[in-house]
């Protein structure tokens, strides 16, 4: 299985046969960070396939049930995979995603929490965990969660992205900006931080730096527009 270490970006091959159902601690063999990472038994291209089996028999369908019928195919799969395997890391977070992705939101937390039972050192749960409670307005529990994920893995950006929007729904701009500027210590080119750091200016009414930032994300929208032309031309 390929894996990327989170500080260095190294790639590296793990043996499948040397990871566990509830995940491994490796070690990057040129920073030597250590971090946890799960199985990967659950084949996308499988899924894939299988939505589009699927699509052909929905005569009239839009991206919102494309994007449903994703992850009710990958709930399947893991109820199916889960009858061999009854304790596994992957099944609980790839399943939390997907009742997360269609609304399900007390099963992808029962999910999350069996996860975390399992391998309490996977940043990932946490980090799932703080979005969902995000969403549903608990703004305490998405932070505690996100605190528990940026904690666990310091240089992955998505807990300090989803951190940093919920400052910015509670009004916390100083903090919103210590999580963006890190943000942007650890990846200057994220489009994510960028767009955050624009909307707090935007809030804090700072002109200056509002324009600045609007105009790099105006230059890098032209030329995904240019790009996305360029391709259907073919
Ligand atoms: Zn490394």
């Amino acid at each position: 299985m390929l894996i990327i270490c989170s500080k260095c970006k190294t790639q590296g091959v793990v043996d499948n046969s040397k990871l566990h159902d509830n995940g491994r601690t490796v070690n990057c063999n040129k920073c030597n960070y250590t971090f946890v990472v799960m199985t990967e038994y659950i084949d996308i291209s499988e899924i894939t396939y299988e939505v589009g089996r699927h699509l052909k028999s929905i005569s009239n369908y839009s991206k919102d049930n494309l994007y449903d019928e994703v992850n009710r195919v990958i709930v399947d799969k893991c109820n199916a995979l889960e009858r061999t395997k009854h304790n596994c890391l992957e099944i609980f977070y790839k399943r939390a995603e997907a009742y997360y992705g269609l609304g399900i939101y007390d099963l992808a937390l029962r999910d999350l929490e069996k996860g975390i039972i399992l391998q309490p050192r996977f940043a990932k749960l946490y980090n799932l965990a703080g979005e969902l409670y995000f969403k549903i307005g608990d703004h305490g529990k998405a932070i505690e969660n996100l605190n528990v994920s940026a904690s666990l893995d310091l240089y992955n950006i998505d807990p300090m992205i989803n951190r940093a929007r919920v400052y910015i729904k509670l009004g916390k701009y100083e903090l919103a900006k210590q999580d963006i500027d890190r943000i942007l210590r650890l990846d200057p080119q994220s489009q994510a931080a960028l767009l955050l750091r624009f909307t707090v200016n935007l809030f804090i009414c700072n002109r200056e730096s509002t324009c600045s930032d609007a105009s790099v994300m105006v230059v890098n929208l032209l030329d995904m527009v240019n790009k996305l032309e360029s391709n259907t031309d073919v």
